[in-house]
């Protein structure tokens, strides 16, 4: 099979394959994203906000076939495909509207004489290399502010979203960006290697795993060239004395069972107090029953295929594992009879350090259970992982949130919510989760040139 190629998570059936592309395309890619970056930054700051809401219209003007195609490739669920398609419109629409006040000189304090202002200004093509569990979403995060800023764009996608990666580079083309300004690249890791390397290119973005953040990481320190990474997490989310047991237990459910639990910030561990053990053990069981399995084109479907068989065979090593060293399961836990890259919900308890699911990212539909016995020994938990990107904590008491908030290593902390993402909000995280923040104005500073303008 080649690189590129669209399977179907239904059935494992290979359905179309696409050829990567040489080194001398990928060269004359690069050389049209740098000649595009002259006109592109020059451009008035209204056109550029122009494009970006004619690819908000267009996002939602073609919202059913663009989630189609996400079902049929990574096996969302339609309807979260959707929600999906909706999230990355409104995130080019942020941008297009906010466009003026984010770009606005900021004009400093000084104790000298005359004037300092910071203007806030492109720095040339970039490269986003990106993942394929949200792929509109991922990249709208990456290419709609730096659209906004003048910089131009080369995007690798996932090798198992071919068909999504033509499909929005046809959207942005037809929303009328000037030829080179963003192209999609069907690239190998030695190719993106070898951009990074360039000097044309300036920054490099991807959204993934430790592994690519490791090997791009150090291309792009080893070149000097900035890069932000969004890396995995391993999310906890705490029930604390003072918690709404059944708010918590449907927010958790929807928070580590949605896209198959094939989400960063997915809560992957949930550590409940000892006080709420029993009535949230149940109340959870109960919320998990509902995300059953089904066909990911159907409306009514909450949990689709995970994304292929590969991904399935690597969570269910993971939960073999820990069942193996003594983990209690109370739902699921074992691969269904039947074609497709099915994994059910599942609820494990009793999981400790030896086993691979204490530490490892599980990247599918599985929660794990802890038991604590006081509100520091659950930040002691939730802060014992080689990650730290989103979490959540349930409670009624404010003061308690405010003193968990403050011990959390973590990029964000949502009270009385999972981490949701929009478009003014920081997304980040600290730890082996990565470097840098995307979306608001903190995403759009990442590949900024910060200018200092003196006058006097
Ligand atoms: P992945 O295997 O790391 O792939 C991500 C992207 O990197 C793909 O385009 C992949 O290309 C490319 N890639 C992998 N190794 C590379 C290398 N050595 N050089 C250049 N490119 C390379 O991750 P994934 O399985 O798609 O995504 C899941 C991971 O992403 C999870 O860990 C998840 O937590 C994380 N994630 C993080 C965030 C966040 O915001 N922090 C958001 C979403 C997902 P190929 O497909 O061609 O291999």
């Amino acid at each position: 099979m080649k690189k590129y190629a669209t399977v179907d998570p239904t059935s494992g059936n290979v359905v179309q394959e696409f050829d990567s592309m040489t080194d001398t395309e990928v060269a004359a890619a690069l050389k049209r994203s740098h000649d595009a970056y002259r006109a592109w930054h020059m451009k008035d700051l209204a056109e550029r906000c122009a494009l970006l809401q004619r690819i908000a219209d267009l996002h939602r003007q073609h919202s059913v076939d663009l989630a189609k195609l996400m079902t049929l490739e990574m096996g969302k669920p339609i309807a979260q495909a959707k929600t999906e398609v909706e999230l990355s419109a409104a995130i080019y629409e942020y941008y297009a509207t906010s466009g003026e006040k984010l770009l606005a000189d900021e004009e400093l304090e000084i104790a000298g004489a005359g004037r300092a202002l910071v203007r806030t200004a492109p720095i040339g093509p970039l490269l986003g290399v990106m993942p394929w569990n949200f792929p509109y979403y991922q990249m709208a995060r990456f290419v709609a502010p730096n659209l906004l800023l003048g910089n131009t764009i080369l995007l690798k996608h996932a090798s198992n979203c071919p068909q999504q990666a033509l499909r929005i580079e046809e959207i942005i083309r037809a929303a009328g960006a000037p030829e080179g300004v963003y192209q999609n690249i069907f690239a190998t890791s030695g190719q993106v290697a070898d951009l990074i390397a360039s000097p044309e290119l300036q920054g490099v973005s991807l959204t993934g795993s430790e592994r690519a953040g490791s090997a791009i990481g150090a291309t792009a320190g080893r070149h000097l060239k900035k890069c932000v990474l969004e890396l995995g997490g391993s999310d906890p989310f705490l029930v604390l004395p003072a918690a709404d047991v059944q708010k918590a237990a449907s927010a958790a459910a929807a928070g580590r069972f949605g896209n198959a639990g094939q989400a960063c910030t997915s809560s992957k561990r949930l550590i409940i107090d000892n006080s709420k053990w029993d009535s949230f053990l149940d109340a959870f069981l109960t919320e998990a029953s509902k995300w059953e399995a089904g066909d990911p084109m159907s409306e009514d479907t909450r949990l689709g295929p995970m994304s292929s068989l590969q991904a399935r065979a690597e969570l269910a090593e993971q939960v073999d594992d820990a069942i193996a060293k003594g983990a209690t399961v109370h739902l699921g836990g074992k691969i269904p009879d039947g074609q497709g890259a099915y994994y059910p919900a599942t609820v494990l308890s009793r999981v400790t350090p030896d086993m691979r699911a204490y530490r490892e990212e599980l990247f599918g539909p599985v929660a794990v259970l802890h038991r604590v016995n006081t509100v520091d020994e659950a930040i002691e938990l939730a802060n014992d992982t080689p990650f730290g990107l989103g979490s959540a904590v349930f409670t009624n008491d404010e003061q308690q949130a405010a003193y968990v908030t403050d011990r959390l290593e973590v990029g964000m902390v949502g009270i009385n919510t999972t981490i949701k993402s929009a478009p003014d909000l920081p997304f980040g995280g600290v730890k082996s989760s990565g470097i840098g923040r995307e979306l608001g104005k903190y995403g759009l500073n990442e590949f900024a040139n910060k200018k200092l303008v003196r006058t006097i």
